[in-house]
C-alpha cells in the first residue's frame, strides 16, 4: 500500500495508474476503520482491474460547534495496517492544512435533500460533506466512489451532487454492516460504555419492529413511527433526534407506505449520537423486501 499525505504525489500515482487502463476507485472515510468501511472497500476491490484509494480525513467543516470533532477517534497507524490487509492500493491521509490551506470560502450545497433528518439536526453538516467530497473527487478523479448505506442521506446527497454537477464519477453503495447484536458498525461505537450498549442495540430492534408492522399490513407511516418511538423510549435511549419514514428516492414525506421507503433513526445514548436506517421495497400485495437506496 502506498501512503500519501499530500496531493501532488497522489495525483501522480493516480495518473500513472490511469495510464495503465483500469478504473480509479475511491472510498472516502474519516478513519477508525471497521468492517463497515470494509464493506465499501470490498465492493471497490471487486471492480475488475481497479486501483483502490482510501482517504482518511476527519473533516472539520462537517462538524458543528459543540459536536465531537475534538474527541472523534483517530487511529492512523492501525487504519493503514487495516488498509494493507484489505489490499488497498493507496491511502490518502492529508493533514488539515493540505485539505484547507486557506480559510474556506467556496462551498458546495445540495438543497432540499438536506432539509430533513440529519440536515435538520446538524445545520451545515452536508455543506461540509459535499465540499470535502468534491475536493476529494478533484484530487483523486475517481471513476467510481463507494459510500455506505449506513449514512443514507449522505449517499443520496453525494449521488445527486455528482449528477447535477456533471462529475464524471459513478456513486455506488455498500449495505449496512452490523455487530452481532444488530448495532450498525460505526467509529463512534467505541464511545459506548458496556452499560449503554444494550440501549444502542435497541435502535436495530426498533427498525425490525417497524418492518413487522408494515408486514402485518400497516400502511400509515405515522402509526409505524409511533411504534418505533415507543420501542426506543421503552429501551431507554436518552434522546430521539428523529425517527421518520420517508420516500427512499427523494426523502419526501409519505402519505401512505408503498414503493421504496426508508425508516431513518437518530438517537443519543449517553453522549453518543447514533444513526441507523432500513430501506424496504413495499409492494401492493403486502410484501416487504430489504432494498438498497440505489
Ligand atoms: P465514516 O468514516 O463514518 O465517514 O464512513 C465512511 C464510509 O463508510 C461512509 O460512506 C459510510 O457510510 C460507510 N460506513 C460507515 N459505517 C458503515 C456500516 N456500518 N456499514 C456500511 N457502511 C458504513
Amino acid at each position: 500500500v502506498e501512503i500519501f499525505d499530500t496531493i501532488a504525489p497522489l495525483r501522480e500515482f493516480v495518473a500513472e495508474r490511469r495510464r495503465g487502463g483500469g478504473p480509479i476507485v475511491l472510498v472516502p472515510t474519516m478513519g477508525a476503520l471497521h468492517p463497515g468501511h470494509g464493506a465499501c472497500v470490498g465492493l471497490g476491490r471487486r471492480i475488475e482491474g481497479g486501483t483502490l484509494v482510501v482517504s482518511i480525513f476527519v473533516n472539520r467543516t462537517q462538524f458543528a460547534p459543540g459536536e465531537d470533532l475534538a474527541t472523534y477517534p483517530r487511529t492512523p497507524e492501525s487504519d493503514i495496517e487495516q488498509c494493507r490487509r484489505w489490499d488497498v492500493d493507496a491511502v490518502f491521509v492529508p493533514g488539515e492544512s493540505e485539505m484547507y490551506p486557506s480559510a474556506q470560502r467556496t462551498w458546495v450545497s445540495v438543497e432540499e435533500l438536506t432539509d430533513p433528518l440529519c440536515g435538520r439536526v446538524r445545520p451545515g453538516h452536508f455543506r461540509g460533506v459535499a465540499t470535502v467530497v468534491t475536493k476529494l473527487f478533484n484530487v483523486v478523479a475517481p471513476d467510481v466512489a463507494v459510500f455506505g448505506q449506513k449514512d443514507a442521506q449522505q449517499a443520496l446527497v453525494i449521488k445527486e451532487m455528482a449528477e447535477q454537477l456533471n462529475m464524471p464519477v459513478e456513486v455506488r453503495l455498500a449495505p449496512i454492516v452490523r455487530e452481532p447484536d444488530g448495532l450498525a458498525m460505526s467509529s463512534r461505537n467505541r464511545y459506548l460504555s458496556p452499560e449503554e450498549r444494550p440501549r444502542a442495540a435497541a435502535v436495530y430492534g426498533a427498525l425490525l419492529l417497524g418492518r413487522e408492522r408494515i408486514e402485518a399490513g400497516e400502511r400509515n407511516p405515522a402509526r409505524v413511527v409511533e411504534a418505533v418511538v415507543r420501542h426506543l423510549r421503552a429501551a431507554g435511549v436518552d434522546e430521539i433526534q428523529y425517527a421518520e419514514l420517508r420516500d427512499a428516492r427523494d426523502l419526501c414525506t409519505l402519505e401512505k407506505i408503498a414503493g421504496k421507503v426508508i425508516l431513518a433513526v437518530a438517537v443519543k445514548v449517553g453522549k453518543t449520537r447514533l444513526i441507523d436506517n432500513a430501506v424496504w421495497d413495499v409492494d401492493e400485495t403486502g410484501g416487504v423486501a430489504d432494498a438498497l437506496l440505489f
